[in-house]
């Protein structure tokens, strides 16, 4: 078993099979390498941020297990290269995976609550019984079973034992996939069972060439590399989606207007962004994502500030609004925008406390 600090490394970078993925290059090679060895555990855990690449590596990895190429002799795959390429995108296996229908393959996640329109608070016990019926089958492509569970921080306490079981009575040729974005709301006793492998934040040239590579302009890759805070499925979000990016930027301009405006204007600003229509939850969540952005602003105040004062150049997140943030980059000092930084941390916990929404964000914004 490894744990985060020892994360496994081999000492080859190249890696084997050309999984597209950016950054988490030990990670990729290691999984590599454990199939090419046929060295494979009963269960892995991936952990790390949400958006950061965890399912794309997890989806690389199922496919090239099951894949048949894996088991074709390698001089008659590629001729030029010592490895097959997997998966093989050819085979059945892979058509079947790529269509979500691989009878194999069991993705199991948080359902739906068809009352609520939203998702269930927990992955149930329920789930983790009809997984558990479902690997003490036979395989139907006869090879191996696989099991993910994401987002398994939201086992409940009766799911997690019932998974514990399971792991501790490994059917043979089965694999469980756990991905989490927090490790420390899972019981240690299912961590010490999992093969660990931490994701960490992947560096924004990278993320900015990997956007290239698949067809973003330059400009736009460096935009949203800088907005993706590390996080690859951030930046593609906003690349996928163009109204994702735009309402991001309508957030942003809104916060400058606010830190420009009078009190009766902030306020303004804030009663047209407070939606009427919503759930506490849902209100709860899009004001979270807009004090992600304000504080993401501030920080960058903060570098426009200093790179002014030191010639040093300080890479900013919202390059996309540069210059309207130097021209209010003279209302503060370092001092007072750190102490806007821990007022925002503030409204997040007053937020977590059911607080009236509107009469927070009326006092935060008091402070600008
Ligand atoms: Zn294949």
């Amino acid at each position: 078993m490894t744990t985060d600090n020892q994360q496994p490394t081999t000492s080859n970078q190249q890696l084997l099979f050309g999984w597209s993925i950016v950054g988490h290059e030990n990670i990729v090679e290691y999984l590599e390498t454990s199939i090419l060895n046929n060295k494979l555990t009963h269960a892995y855990l991936f952990h790390g941020p949400g958006h950061i690449g965890k399912r794309a590596v997890a989806q690389k990895f199922i496919s090239s297990i099951l894949c048949e190429a894996r088991f074709q002799k390698k001089d008659v795959i590629e001729k030029d290269t010592k490895y097959p390429i997997l998966p093989c995108k050819k085979c059945v296996s892979c058509k079947e995976f790529e269509r979500n229908i691989h009878p194999d393959v069991y993705w199991l996640k948080k359902e739906k609550d068809e009352k609520r329109d939203a998702l269930k608070k927990n992955i149930s016990i329920k789930q983790i019984r009809q997984l558990h019926d479902r690997l003490a089958m036979h395989s139907f492509l006869r090879g191996y079973k696989i099991a993910v569970i994401e987002g398994a921080e939201a086992l409940s306490e009766e799911a997690a034992n019932a998974l514990l079981k399971t792991l501790e009575e490994p059917t043979p040729q089965t694999i469980i996939l756990l991905l989490a974005s927090k490790i420390e709301a899972l019981p240690s006793t299912i961590i010490s069972r999992c093969q660990v492998l931490k994701f960490g934040l992947v560096r924004q040239d990278k993320i900015s060439r990997w956007l290239q590579k698949i067809g973003v302009q330059k400009e736009e890759a460096e935009i949203f590399s800088s907005l993706s805070l590390g996080k690859p499925g951030r930046a593609l979000s906003f690349f996928e989606d163009k109204d994702n990016f735009l309402d991001y930027k309508k957030k942003a301009e809104e916060f400058i207007e606010i830190i420009k405006e009078n009190i009766l204007k902030k306020f303004t600003i804030i009663e047209n962004f407070l939606p009427r229509k919503m759930s506490v939850i849902e209100t709860t969540l899009m004001l979270n994502e807009i004090l992600d952005i304000w504080e993401s602003l501030l920080r960058d105040l903060i570098l426009i500030k200093n790179s002014s004062k030191s010639n040093i150049t300080f890479r900013i997140a919202n390059i996309f609004i540069k210059e309207k943030l130097e021209k209010i980059s003279g209302k503060y000092d370092n001092l007072q925008i750190v102490g806007l930084i821990k007022e925002i941390k503030k409204t997040r916990e007053y937020l977590s406390q059911n607080v009236n929404p509107r009469l927070i964000m009326e006092n935060l914004v008091l402070n600008f």
